[in-house]
């Protein structure tokens, strides 16, 4: 047979379509045609696919052979069809007779010597493969996105010689598939660990908490307790992103200059801008609209350290995602809206100075310039945040005498996926996510207790929008805790958590 169909895909954004490489072998002068690929593409592969067979002790066919690369009008770039050329022309040159490969994929550069190397957009490529029932196969290198994928069909192959060996003898590919015991662990990315914080036991159990239901949080208290190190280390008590979740997160990071890394892809995204960044930048848009930070913080965390420094017209922009979970992009012409569906972490000092109720230093402000500085937040966005939580200065006694190594983030994370587990299984979302009936039905309150829920937003004078954060967040503690109901000490833990915004 001169005819080979291999399959292979390509690289569009975040998408990953197949394409099939078709070889065909003719009589006729000896030539290597590539259709389908820009000229100086073709070029490259055609040489690194040449040598890499008769580098690999294969034989490079002396016939008329053409390579179409289908279909036409998707992007085809760079060296990741090379693996699969190279099959094509061992297939349609009689090199791999009694092997199929109508179910295998193959996306891997080739080097001159046979060798595969990884390519860029892999990931993407693989997941889209996962629908199918396919063997894929890939550079070894790239078999750690397997790691990501939890998938049994990818393959990872040193060279050109290897893979043909597993072809012919698929028992022996078994030892190049991906095993969680063989899987490359370097893409648990380096993430700085809750242990690391000393002390400060209720503002890392408030951490748990609103990790679990997905709760706004805003941390208070002097410079240097740690509230940025605690905010930061929610990463690794969130579970992984689901493949879904990924995807939309790496097609927002595609549309900016800096695409998310592929090992970073199912980590839940961390965006902390500082204070002095412009509306703009925090909530997109610009000539050509570019997500911002709320819509790069998407099915992650969005954490503004020193909130009250923020500009006015920033935090007011914030109200839209907060309530939404998408903020909307006007244009000239028309109005684009990007997912921007984040859990909002916040850290603010006590007052300008950051001493007020220190109990060494003095605050050095005037009384208002404490009050103009609270003021900044304004009724409606301290409204959307469900925890309150003070970070208190401790003494080197109780930071560095903590007997006991502190609680791991992977400890912890274990707590917040039973917690998010119990959510889903129960309405599907987490219980910040919870609205209108699914919220009054999921977060039902005893006679009791909805008396009292009545009397205690009279008496603080709490917002409808307030109450409803509270009886999430008393969801959520009875979830944490195990608990099919919601009881009045869980109401109460809520009511606390809101309260000490009087502080503030
Ligand atoms: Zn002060």
């Amino acid at each position: 047979m001169s005819l080979s169909i291999v399959k292979t895909r390509a690289l569009f954004g975040v998408e990953s379509p197949s394409v099939r490489v078709e070889t065909h072998l003719s009589n006729g002068l000896p030539s290597f045609t590539v259709v389908g690929l820009p000229e100086a593409a073709v070029k490259e592969s055609r040489e690194r696919v040449r040598c890499a067979l008769i580098n690999s002790g294969f034989e490079f066919p002396m016939r008329r052979v053409t390579v179409n690369l289908a279909p036409a009008d998707i992007p085809k770039e760079g060296g990741r069809f090379d693996l699969a050329i190279a099959v094509g022309i061992l297939a349609a040159s009689g090199q791999l007779n009694g092997v199929d490969i109508s179910a295998c994929e193959f996306i891997a550069e080739l080097a001159l010597t046979g060798e595969c190397s990884p390519v860029t957009g892999v990931l993407p490529s693989l997941i889209e493969s996962l629908e199918s029932s396919h063997r894929v196969f890939v550079a070894k290198d790239d078999l750690r996105y397997a790691h990501l994928l939890g998938a049994k069909s990818i393959y990872g192959i040193e060279d050109l010689r290897q893979l043909v060996e597993y072809l012919r003898d698929p028992e022996r590919a078994t030892t190049c598939r991906y095993t969680a015991e063989t899987s490359d662990q370097d893409l648990d990315a380096q993430i700085d660990d809750l242990s690391d914080v000393l002390g400060q036991y209720s503002a890392r159990k408030a951490l748990e908490i609103a990790a679990a239901g997905g709760h706004n949080l805003l941390l208070f208290g002097p410079p240097g307790t740690g509230k940025s190190m605690l905010a930061s280390r929610i990463s690794g008590i969130l579970p992984q992103l689901n493949i879904k979740q990924a995807r939309d997160v790496a097609a927002l990071y595609s549309l900016t200059n800096t695409p998310r890394d592929e090992g970073d892809w199912f980590t839940p995204p961390f965006r902390s801008p500082h204070h002095s960044c412009s509306a703009v930048s925090l909530v997109g848009g610009g000539a050509k609209p570019k997500p911002g930070e709320v819509s790069l913080a998407h099915q992650g965390v969005l954490f503004l350290d020193e909130l009250p420094e923020f500009s006015r017209h920033s935090l007011e922009m914030l109200r839209e995602p907060l309530e939404s979970n998408a903020i909307s992009i006007a244009r000239a012409q028309h109005q684009i809206t990007l997912p921007a569906n984040f859990q909002f972490i916040a850290a603010m000092n006590p007052c300008p100075c950051g001493y007020l109720g220190h109990p060494t230093i003095a605050c050095t402000d005037t009384p208002q310039q404490i009050e103009q500085y609270r003021r900044k937040l304004s009724g409606p966005l301290l409204d959307r945040i469900d925890m309150y939580v003070e970070v208190p200065f401790q003494s080197a006694r109780v930071s560095l005498g903590a007997k006991e190594k502190a609680e791991s983030s992977a400890q912890v994370r274990v707590r917040v996926e039973q917690a998010r587990e119990i959510q889903m299984r129960r309405q599907g979302c987490l219980n910040s996510e919870l609205h209108g009936e699914d919220l009054s039905r999921i977060c039902a309150l005893s006679e009791v207790q909805q008396d009292w829920l009545i009397v205690t937003i009279d008496k603080l004078a709490l917002s409808n929008r307030a109450a409803h954060r509270m009886m999430r967040l008393a969801r959520t503690l009875a979830d944490c805790s195990g608990q099919a109901m919601i009881s009045q000490g869980h109401l109460s833990q809520a009511l606390r958590f809101r309260s000490v915004l009087s502080k503030v």
